[in-house]
């Protein structure tokens, strides 16, 4: 049964007891072993009421504002990044397009298995020739009688593989750019669809990333959960997604800060704790200056989208400015425990891996630059001209 919660900091205490308790013990071999968690335990998460925050209760969800999403993203991302992604796909994800765009038939299917755990949906964007150029994608589902025929490749998608399901962005028109772009739902097991080797990443280990294969993959018109022509609107629920990245890169960021403050406490060089040199002091002031920074921005964006979506602006300076502090914090937290930082032991290596993942995933920094003064000049920038 799935617990009804309307409460950030009940929701948020609950979240850090379970991550704690159950999930930080496993987090370390997960990474080793390049592994997910379980679906077991993803029911578990289920259950518990996590993975369907943010959707509506009538499809099984909490209809609650999507800061207390966030708020759990947080907690599990500080402890356990592969379970905190399963929570972040789901309230964050795919899954907030058909909550927002899909049709209520849509929502019936497809909402109540992402909220109790039994399925996982991915997003099916990036191709090995449109990463940052997304609207380059050439990935076309064709009408054919009552069906679409997609064809194309899709490259490092996170749960590849692994998720059940796929919302996958293509050319559902021949109209040129983002004009063509559309978004159908593709089930795992479609005859025509495959998946590559599972990608070796520096971070993301507990997180499947491949590439997927379209080969003549026939779906029902019913699929269609975006037509051509809405690509603006595909975005800009885009943005909820960007808003659960920002949270994964502060659950590092804070991290990194916790297990520093311990540390310089208890390690001693020259006969006194490191936290007594004053440079190890401006360090830490600089750490805590950044991670809090890049919450308020978080905090700010999503306040404004209660149970709504976000302002693209808003979230462009958040997840910017989250990326780049948890990278940074990262290696300050690395510099301040000395060789401890450099092993696998102390969690710090696996922060500062995931931290650089994070950066890349959902349009770099560089591009929230471009929309952040795209946004403040209220003027595009042609990238191609
Ligand atoms: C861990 C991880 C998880 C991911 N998960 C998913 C997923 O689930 N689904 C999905 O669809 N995709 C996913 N991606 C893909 C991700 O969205 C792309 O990698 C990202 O958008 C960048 O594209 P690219 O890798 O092709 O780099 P490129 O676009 O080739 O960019 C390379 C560099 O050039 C810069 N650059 C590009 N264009 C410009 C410009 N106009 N001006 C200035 N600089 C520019 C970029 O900022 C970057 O620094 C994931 C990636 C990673 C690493």
């Amino acid at each position: 049964m799935v617990v009804a919660h309307d409460d950030l900091a009940e929701i948020r205490a609950l979240a850090a007891q379970v991550a704690r308790e159950r999930y930080e013990p496993i987090a370390e071999e997960l990474d080793v072993q390049r592994k997910p968690i379980s679906r077991e335990q993803r029911m578990e998460l289920g259950a518990l009421g996590f993975l369907g925050i943010a959707h509506p209760e009538e499809y099984g969800g909490s209809g609650a504002p999507l800061a207390q999403a966030l708020a759990v993203v947080e907690e599990f991302g500080k402890v356990c990044r592969p379970a905190a992604f399963q929570i972040f796909e789901a309230n964050t994800g795919p899954a907030q397009v058909i909550s927002h765009l899909g049709t209520h038939e849509q929502k019936q299917r497809w909402l109540p298995d992402i909220v109790s755990g039994a399925k996982t949906m991915a997003v099916a964007i990036s191709e090995p020739d449109a990463g940052s150029a997304a609207t380059d994608m050439i990935t076309a589902a064709k009408p054919e009688g009552q069906r679409y025929v997609i064809n194309g490749t899709k490259r490092w998608i996170s749960n590849g593989g692994e998720a059940d399901q796929y919302l996958v962005y293509c050319r559902l028109s021949d109209a040129p750019g983002s004009k063509g772009i559309g978004a159908i739902l593709v089930e795992k097991d479609t005859p025509g669809l495959s998946f590559g080797a599972g990608e070796r990443l520096m971070g993301f280990r507990g997180i499947p990333s491949a590439d997927i294969y379209f080969d003549n993959v026939s779906v029902p018109q019913e699929n269609v959960v975006v037509p051509a022509g809405d690509f603006s609107k595909l975005f800009g629920v885009f943005s909820v997604e960007r808003l659960g990245n920002t949270t994964m890169s502060i659950a590092i960021g804070q991290a990194a800060l916790d297990k520093t403050i311990k540390y310089v406490q208890e390690r001693e060089q020259f006969g006194k704790p490191l936290v007594e040199f004053q440079s190890v002091q401006v360090l830490l002031a600089d750490m805590a200056l950044q991670v809090e920074a890049a919450r308020l921005l978080r905090d700010r964006a999503a306040a404004t989208a209660g149970v709504g979506l976000p302002d693209s602006y808003e979230v462009s300076l958040a997840k910017c400015t989250a990326n780049e502090m948890a990278k940074r914090v990262t290696d300050i937290a690395m510099q301040l425990h000395g060789g401890n930082g450099y092993t696998e032991e102390y969690g710090i290596e696996r922060l500062h891996r995931d931290a650089h993942g994070w950066a890349i995933a959902g349009g770099t920094p560089t591009m929230q630059r471009i929309r952040i003064v795209s946004e403040l000049l209220g003027r595009k920038f042609d990238q191609r001209r």
